[in-house]
């Protein structure tokens, strides 16, 4: 109740507090409005006001108001995330940690940072000693990490790395908990998962210790091709092609390309490109796998150059589908995985089957030790019972969506429940006012 928020708000007193509604409906947003189903369902939601926090002393002073008056919390990034994954249900607290972004240390390979760092800005403090983040979204400009661990699965890197779920890929974390008394935990090893991708709803995280790769000089290219498939199996070959550095493989089928304004001179009209990164002492074996798949580079940058103006960066993953809504708001996308298939028969299917209607961008990851596409499909929108009807065709064929269109954490990612998940929120959050109704298992324990 509005007595409740206002005993809350003088507990918080000497804290950035925001209660502007229309500042507070702007930072109760993010990037959910590329699903129409999502933009239907959220478009309402905002949260009561608005704190904005500097260090972990001024979070669990948040925490315990939040709990002393039953107050919902849910936690800010940068909020670039696409399923309303920052968009409170149930008002209350946005707690916006893009304060602390403090890089504590640099170790050969690991960075301790606080959450609210900026990916592009943790990149340029540990690029001074060689190093670099394995992976980032193609938001790295603008994404915290604490936002990319708490809601991402990859992106640029995965092609080496695997993806966030990957042991490895994440060390350790302290974590603000919602109990009573309000704690800090550390978690590493496998307890790191019990927070990673949960969405805010297990605890708040302050601090990252993160693995970090060496960092390489990335020349930026675009190789033009005349047939889809033999761009999908470029791909694939370059994905394989251990002795070749890279950072990115992204296929985009035509007229995906047609949709990318500051890029469209450079392509040859109808064909159907790669976009990749590849470490400039690579370029030259590169060169050759072009050649032997029949394609032609129309468009090379140098590292140097590449970090200046344009970045194909920001034409990969979910920039793709950017890209084309802003040409044409009614396209949506799709995320899948495809099968294990080294032949891409069931991407070839998929290609030929839907024609225009789902139009075909990949980006080729490591999945368990080998190299597979994942698909961020643009999709030309019609209605929902279609949009249903074509992901649940590509399931029946065995490539598994990772379904953008709810804002359900387990609907989402592989449809279980995680019992770890449900078990560490028992304890950290017992009132279950962390990012309330998002985690199913959560929600039908207490139904
Ligand atoms: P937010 O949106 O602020 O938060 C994301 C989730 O994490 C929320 O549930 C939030 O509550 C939670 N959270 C945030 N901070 C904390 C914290 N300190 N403790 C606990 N929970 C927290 N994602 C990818 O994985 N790969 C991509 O390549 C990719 N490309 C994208 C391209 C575009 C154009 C867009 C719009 C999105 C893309 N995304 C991608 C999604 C998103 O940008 C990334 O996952 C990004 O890393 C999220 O960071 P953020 O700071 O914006 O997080």
């Amino acid at each position: 109740s509005q007595s409740d928020l206002n005993r809350l708000i003088a507990e918080l007193a000497g804290l950035e507090i925001i209660t502007d509604v229309a500042q507070v409906s702007k930072l109760s947003q993010d990037y959910y409005t590329y699903s129409p189903l999502l933009q239907d369902a959220l478009a309402d939601k905002r949260g009561d006001i608005v704190v904005k926090v500097t260090s972990e002393a001024e979070v669990l002073r948040v925490a315990k108001a939040c709990v002393n008056h039953r107050v919902p919390l849910t936690v800010r990034g940068a909020g670039t995330g696409n399923y309303g994954q920052c968009v409170p249900l149930a008002g209350g607290v946005i707690l916006d940690v893009s304060g602390m972004q403090q890089v504590k240390w640099v170790k050969p390979g690991i960075a301790c940072v606080e959450p609210g760092a900026k990916l592009a800005a943790i990149d340029k403090q540990t690029r001074e000693s060689g190093w670099e983040i394995r992976m980032a979204p193609s938001t790295y400009r603008k994404a915290t990490i604490g936002g990319f661990i708490g809601g991402g699965s990859g992106g640029i890197g995965s092609i080496t790395y695997g993806q966030l779920r990957d042991r490895g890929n994440l060390l350790a974390l302290r974590v603000v908990t919602m109990e009573a008394e309000p704690q800090v935990v550390e978690l590493r090893g496998d307890d790191v998962y019990k927070v990673a991708h949960a969405w805010g709803t297990n605890g708040i995280i302050t601090e990252l210790e993160i693995p970090l790769a060496p960092a390489y000089a990335w020349a930026e290219a675009i190789v033009a091709f005349n047939d889809f498939m033999t761009s999908a199996r470029f791909g694939q070959a370059l994905g394989n092609s251990d002795g070749i550095l890279k950072k990115m493989v992204c296929i985009c089928a035509d007229p995906l390309p047609t949709y990318f304004a500051a890029l469209k001179s450079s392509i040859p009209a109808g064909s159907h490109v790669a976009l990749v990164l590849v470490a400039e002492c690579s370029l030259e074996p590169f060169a050759e796998l072009v050649k032997e798949f029949g394609g032609e580079v129309c468009y090379q940058k140098l590292a140097q150059e590449a970090s200046k103006g344009i970045t194909l960066v920001e034409y990969s993953w979910n920039h793709t589908t950017l890209h084309a809504r802003s040409v044409d708001p009614t396209l949506t996308y799709l995320q899948t995985l495809f099968p294990d298939d080294p032949e891409l028969k069931v991407l070839e299917h998929l290609y030929d089957h839907y024609g225009d209607e789902v139009m075909m961008h990949l980006e080729f990851i490591r999945v368990g030790g080998s190299v597979r596409p994942v698909g961020l499909q643009v999709v030309r929108y019609t209605t929902g019972d279609r949009l249903q009807e074509i992901m649940d065709y590509h399931e029946s064929v065995n490539a598994y969506i990772f379904n953008p269109h709810t804002y359900i954490l387990e609907e989402g990612g592989r449809k279980t429940v995680d019992i770890q998940h449900l078990r560490f929120k028992e304890r950290v959050d017992p009132l279950g006012l962390l990012n309330p109704g998002k985690m199913k298992a959560w929600l039908e324990r207490r139904s």
